[in-house]
């Protein structure tokens, strides 16, 4: 019974987590007014904003102006619910499902805005930063100074490698964006994780880009966000990082 309310609960905030992806790139409130068809602005009645289920219901398209209504909608939802409904299995009811949903949240916000505009909103990274240190000093995943520790070896690899790529290629490769975002994963999963978030979302970045690069025969300049690869790596860190590292440490023996 628990596990499908931390579905339901997932959906709603997933539903709430398309606003903001809308809202936030144009910096308009988040709360006010409430939902409208991005198309033909009619309000969008209760009953046509339950998750998921309007999506099909509504047969992807507004009741009004009979305009698609973007994949991206029940996708963030479904995923939001699987999040949270996994990271209640995995941690059950406790601070740390919580914050760590607090956290995949943000991570799928932050991926959705930085595949359309190529941008990571400060918005969530900043305060996530703080969410974080706040979290490891009340959940037991990890400790305040491994979190710490975290939030300064990404902040400071990423922004080492991006100066560093900046100076060789002449032009920006990470965004600022992309360090702030490396740093709030930090926080709420230490260091260990954050090397193996690099790792992780370098290899499968790396992949992803050749693949593009193979297939558009572009060069270069080719700008895939590394926004969403983070998101990635961490999320693999979280639920796999122990295995992973002890796997690591074990081959290496
Ligand atoms: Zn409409």
């Amino acid at each position: 019974m628990l596990h499908v309310i931390s579905f339901i609960f997932g959906a709603l905030v997933g539903s709430f987590l398309n606003v903001c992806i809308l809202r936030l790139p144009k910096e308009e409130s988040i709360v006010w007014p409430g939902s409208h068809c991005p198309h033909c602005k009619s309000p969008i009645r209760y009953y046509d904003n339950i998750p998921l289920i309007s999506y099909i219901f509504l047969k992807a398209r507004c009741r009004y102006c009979k305009e698609s209504i973007s994949i991206q909608y029940p996708l963030v939802e479904g995923i939001t619910a699987l999040g949270s409904l996994i990271l209640f299995i995995k941690f059950g009811p406790s601070l740390s499902y919580l914050f760590y949903f607090l956290f995949v949240a943000a991570l799928i916000v932050i991926t959705v805005i930085d595949l359309y505009h190529q941008i990571i909103p400060d918005v969530i990274s900043l305060p996530g930063i703080g969410v974080g240190l706040l979290a490891s000093l009340m959940i037991p995943q990890v400790t305040f100074s491994n979190s710490l520790v975290g939030v300064l070896l990404g902040g400071g690899s990423l922004f080492l490698v991006a100066t560093i790529y900046q100076w060789f290629f002449k032009r920006e490769g990470m965004g600022g964006g992309d360090v702030k975002l490396l740093a709030m994963i930090g926080a709420f999963l230490g260091w260990k994780a954050v090397i193996l978030t690099i790792l992780l979302s370098s290899l499968i970045g790396s992949i992803i880009g050749i693949m593009v690069m193979v297939l558009k025969a572009k060069d270069f300049k080719y700008a895939i966000p590394f926004g969403p690869f983070l998101s990635l790596g961490a999320v693999i860190s979280l639920f796999y990082g122990e295995n992973v590292i002890r796997w690591y440490l074990c081959m290496n023996r």
